[in-house]
This record gives structure tokens, sequence and C-alpha cells, in this order.
């Protein structure tokens, strides 16, 4: 039933990472509407369908409402001094390395900030982390070792204004919708558009070049790309000599790429690599846009080398409507890093490595830390299976739908001791819990998102948390005082966000007052300061103040097809659901649309197989198998299959390959060989 709001309440889309400015509306304690905000916002009054009418699950009889203790197998509903009693007398008998915890790309900075702080000053360990794991890791160590900062270099804005866009494995029209139609728009207004992608995306209608590259050969397509610019001089010397190092020894690691060579390896072919080429190294500025096709690979972090390489190489870095741009599919994914969610990085990115961040942060919580780098989620679930990780705190994550390999999560989640989980629903991770906290959600709590382009927008309360939830820096904070920890006397998320600004140079200038209309983008060094819309125009953040260009070498995906398992499994989003789906899936107009998951197969491949639309198949990985039903699609080439990663039921990631890129750590959710059989 529709009901018209009786107020509305300004705040920002829980969904993607372009950060759409919203009005909720509000009847009573009830979410009715939403609309996008037209003054100032990223969004310029355009939402999606999620953002426009994904709130339904706010107000979901499912939601949680009382903490929950696991006994004799069964959840009891207790109250929440007996909860915060029974967790932080558990906790306090697993300090150290013994115990981890994996915060939220979802929640507000503020909640990602007590759980860092939370972790390291209390449980004393940096074994802290979030699903920035799984997708933008290599965005984080590759942007970061280039040009000495891991985040977009440029703002959405920009993109409607750019001469020509180079999109390479990112899906904008369905992941991020709204950033999707600034691509458009900038296409009406002359822009060349360049797709690099193995499927046939909606954004190739309006590309001039489309390159449709085999799944995990992205080194090898821009190493080619970069060959045929060096070749033909269409490099930038004298940017090159300016602002970068190592350019010689970079320029003879392009000698193996001739374009044979790359056409036979990305099955793309040569007169359209050197077209692609030649268009993004001589329309500048150019602009380079990509997200997890990118990144979630065993060479994710070279993949985002190869990237920062061919924008130094054209001189594109440090300009307008220009650089390299990561896009973040989770609304605070960028906060939960920015937020020191990391096992080797403080809050605003300082080093767990250099002696004046211990220094700073020991002084100002006023606690000895943990000087031992923490470890990375797939090495918690190692930890976590082979005894040396006893305990875990996660906070609004769901890594057994979420994460590569559903069988090893499991393994990992019933071997620790003690599991607390904290989220708005019964998710597939918080079923395994000892402890399950009712989090509430963006709709019911003050707090900032950072989304993609850097930009720090604050979040609104609109209505009060749906039965006894909480907010979860307040959950966090609870904890740590009944635990006797000094320093969580947080009046509200404001307050927090102040200690925020006081122990992170990169975020001094930011306090909600001056976020009030329209957010800032870091850094943000002092309140005089506006922020920074685009980075690195004078000088790079790294040692030298030049960047550095990577030589680089193609290496294979994981797992090839074979004769036993022929088929390339690629996966992605769509449009109408978010993550494992457990908001979009409480809201019923977006189940009705998309509802269950399906196997995208090419004509070639179906007719082989003799499957037909709608028939349901067995996919077979080395992991495990699962039973999708068919779409035969023009949108896959012969050889490559596609599934989404949003439903439990059909949980695509049972069979996916939880092999990680050495550096980032990251899975390669985006190529596993698989076999589609009969039923
Ligand atoms: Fe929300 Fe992203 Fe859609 Fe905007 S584009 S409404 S932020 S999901």
């Amino acid at each position: 039933e529709t009901k018209k709001p009786a107020r509305e309440v300004k705040t920002v889309c829980p969904y993607c990472g372009v950060g759409c400015n919203i009005y909720l509306g509000v009847r009573g304690d009830k979410i009715v509407s939403a609309r996008g905000d037209t003054d100032n916002s990223v969004n310029k009054g355009n939402l999606c369908v999620k953002g426009r009418f994904g709130y339904s699950f706010i107000n979901h009889p499912d939601r949680l409402k009382k903490p929950l203790i696991k006994r004799n197998d069964e959840f009891i509903e207790v109250e929440w001094e007996e909860a915060l009693d029974y967790v932080a007398q558990k906790l306090s008998g697993y300090k150290g390395d013994e115990f981890a915890s994996i915060s939220s790309a979802r929640c507000p900075n503020e909640d990602n900030y007590a759980v860092q702080k939370f972790t390291r000053a209390v449980m004393g360990t940096n074994n802290v982390d979030n699903c920035a794991r799984s997708c933008h890791a290599p965005s984080v160590a590759g942007l970061a070792k280039i040009f000495g900062s891991g985040a977009m270099s440029n703002s959405i804005d920009e993109i409607k204004d750019a001469s020509c866009l180079f999109v390479i494995g990112t899906n904008p029209t369905a992941s991020y919708p709204v950033l999707g139609l600034r691509i458009i728009e900038a296409v009406k207004n002359g822009a060349k558009l360049i797709v690099a992608d193995p499927r046939n995306i909606n954004l190739c209608k309006h590309a001039d070049i489309v390159m449709n590259q085999t799944p995990g050969t992205d080194v090898a397509l821009i190493m080619g790309m970069m060959k045929v610019i060096v070749d033909e001089e269409l490099h930038d010397q004298a940017y090159i000599d300016d602002r970068s190092e190592g350019f010689e020894e970079f320029k003879e690691s392009l000698q193996s790429y001739d374009i044979e060579t790359v056409e036979s390896i990305t099955g793309v072919d040569g007169e359209l690599i050197k077209e692609a080429a030649r268009t993004y190294a001589s329309i500048k500025p150019a602009s380079i846009l990509y997200s997890l096709g990118i990144t979630e690979h065993t060479h994710g972090t070279e993949n985002v080398f190869a990237l920062g390489d061919l924008a130094l190489l054209t001189g594109n870095m440090g300009k307008p409507f220009g650089g390299v741009n990561p896009i973040r599919g989770q609304n605070n994914v960028q906060g939960a890093c920015d937020m020191g969610c990391l096992p080797d990085t403080f809050p605003g990115y300082q080093k767990l490595d250099d002696p004046n961040t211990i220094e700073r942060f020991e002084t100002a919580w006023n606690v000895d830390l943990n000087r031992s780098k923490g470890i990375t989620f797939p090495e918690m679930v190692m930890a976590a299976k082979n005894g040396d990780i006893k305990a875990m705190y996660i906070v609004g994550e769901n890594p057994v739908t979420s994460e590569p390999d559903t069988e090893n999560i499991k393994d990992a989640m019933n071997s620790l001791d003690f599991l607390v989980v904290q989220d708005i629903f019964m998710s597939e991770t918080a079923q395994m819990a000892d402890v399950v906290l009712p989090g509430c959600s963006y709709a019911e709590k003050d707090g900032t998102f950072a989304n993609s382009e850097r930009r720090i927008q604050r979040v609104r309360k609109a209505i009060n948390p749906v039965g006894e939830s909480k907010p979860d820096w307040l959950i966090t904070s609870l904890i740590a005082k009944k635990m006797g920890a000094k320093g969580f006397d947080f009046k509200d998320a404001s307050d927090v966000y102040d200690e925020v600004a006081k122990v992170s140079p990169t975020f001094a200038g930011i306090n909600y007052g001056r976020i009030e209309d329209e957010g800032i983008q870091w850094p943000c060094h002092n309140e005089e300061h506006d922020g920074t819309p685009i980075l690195h125009t004078e000088e790079f953040k790294t040692e030298t103040g030049r960047a550095k260009f990577i030589p680089l070498t193609y290496r294979p995906s994981a797992e090839l097809p074979d004769e036993t398992y022929p088929l390339i499994l690629t996966t992605g989003r769509s449009i109408y659901h978010y993550q494992t789906s457990t908001m979009t899936g409480a809201v019923e107009g977006l189940k009705k649309l998309y509802g269950e998951d399906y196997i995208d197969i090419s004509r070639e491949d179906a007719s082989k197989l003799g499957v037909v639309a709608d028939e349901t198949v067995k996919v077979i990985s080395r992991r495990g198998e699962i039973k999708p039903k068919v779409r035969i699609t023009d949108r896959c080439r012969k050889g490559v299959v596609f599934m989404t990663f949003h439903f439990g039921e059909s949980a695509t990631n049972v069979i996916t390959n939880s092999a990680c890129d050495p550096i980032s750590k990251t899975p390669e959710f985006k190529v596993c060989a698989v076999r589609v059989e009969k039923i």
C-alpha cells in the first residue's frame, strides 16, 4: 500500500558507490517513499530502481529486533544487558591474534571506525578486514604503489564532459546505473567510448569500439595497447620525463606483446586493439573507469598496475576529465577502507609499519598497540580452520554467501569457538553464530558514507531503530565498555567522526557542520580547505613525488578450461539486486523483477549442450555444483557463461574459485572452469 509521507529526510542511498542523495519519505515510524535529490547532488535527481524502490527492507517483518544467544542449537531472544555481558565475558578470553573482525562496507564510517578501534585497542590485534578484500583491495594496493593513493582520482560529475572514456571490466548500467547515465551523457556530448568486457554489456550499444576479451587476459590486452602507443610514438614523453620514473624498464617489458601474441591470448582482433590504443592515446584527456572485472583475479593488482601504466604513459593523470577511476560497488566500501578496517592500515591510510602511526594512535587511544600486521579475510579463513583464530566478530557482512568456495567458509565458521554476528537480518552467516546482535539500518541512524569519488556525505536518521536494534557504533562501544575499555564514551555519531578527524590528517578538516548541505571529497586537511575533486594535480603522493611505471608480465588465470570443465564462468551483478540480496531480497517488487539466478549461455554453447531457455541445469566446478535455469543470450561469447552472485538458493559462490591474488589476497571470482550438464 502506497502512503504519502508526512515528512522527508535527506540521506544517502545505501546501495552502490555512486552515493546518490535521496529523500526518504516517513509516515509514523515507517519509510514509505524515496525520491532523488536535485540540489547539488551527485545524482542530479536521478535514482536507479534500487535507490527509488528498494526501501521496504527497512520495515520488513523479518528484521532482527532483539539480541539472540544460541543455546542447544536454538536461538533464544535475550535482553541487551545479558547479550552484552555474555559477549564481553566470552571475548575477554580471546585476546590478541586469536581474535579477528570483519567490518562492513554497508555501514557508515562511524560504525567502521568503532570496529577497528575495538579490534586494535581492546582486543589487541590488527586482524581486521572488510569486504574490499573481495573487491577493490587490488585498487588500493595497485594505485597506491603507482600513484601513492588507491582511490578514484577524479570526480563523477566530470564524466559527462570527458572527451574519451575507456571502460574496462565494469558494467555501469547494471552495477552503478546513475554513473552509467553519465557515461551515456558523455557519448551524447561527443565523447569517444571504448568498452572492453568479456560480455556484450548494455554500454556496448553506445560504444565506438568494443573489445570482448577472454576473461582473465586484461594484462595482455592493455600491454598490447601500450606497445602500439609506444611503437607509434603516441605516448606523452614530456609528461613521462616530468612526473614519472621507471619508464625505460617498463618499455622493455612491452617487447613480448606484439599484436599477434596479444590477439591470440585475448581473442580480440588486432586491428581493434590498435584502434582502441590510438583513440585512447590521441583524444585527451581520457578517463579510465573500471571495477571488479579488473580486480577479482589472481592477477588483479597487476591488472590495476596495467591501467595505471596506461594513464601515465599518455599523461592522463592529475587532469580534469582524465585519471584512473575504480568504481565502488558498495555504498561505503571506500569508507570502510578509509576508516582503517584493514590489517596493515589505520584510519586515513596511516600505515602500521610507520612508527609515527603507532605513536599517534597509542597517544590518542591511551593504550599499547599490537605492532604486528594483522591478517586478511582469506587468511582468517585458513587460521580459523587450523585453530589459530578462535573468535570472530562479523558486522554487516555475509561471507558464507559472498565469498568463493562456500563449503570452505562454512568449515572455517564451524571451527571457531565463538562467533558474534551483527546484522539487520538473519543472514546465512548469522545462522552459524553463537550470538546475533541486531544492528539498525542506515535509515535509523546518523553517520557518513564515502562514495566512489571520496566524497563524505551525511547519512541521517529518518526513523527510530526497528525493534530493539541499535546503531552499530553504539553496540561495538557498549561491548568495549563492558570489557572495561576506556575511549568508547561517544555521545553520538558526530562525536565519533570528530575523533576520526582528530586522528587522521586526511579527514582533519571535515565535521558534520561542514557537510550539512553537500559532502566534501578527501583529502581535506583543515577547515579552510574545500576538499580535493582531482588527485595528483601537483605531485604524486609517493616518496619521490613521481609516479612509478610497473613492468608487467601476463599470467593466465588460476583455472583454465579443459576437457572436464570446458567453459569459463564469470560473475557479476544484476541491476535489481545488491550483493547477497539480504536487503533487496526483502523488497517484493525487486524480487518480482528478478527473483532467481540464471546461467547465461551463448546460442552456440546452448545448442551444443542441447539445452533450452528456462531449463534447469547442473553447473559443476571442482568445488561443487548448483542448479540454475538457463538463459540463452547474445551477451556471452562462445565458451563463456555468466551468473550473478545475489541468491543463497543457487549460491554461485559454491562453485567459484578461492585462489587469490598474491598481493591483495582478493579471490578470483571472475574466472573459474565449469561444465554444464542436463539434468
Ligand atoms: Fe543507489 Fe547506486 Fe542506484 Fe544511485 S545508482 S540510486 S547510489 S544504487
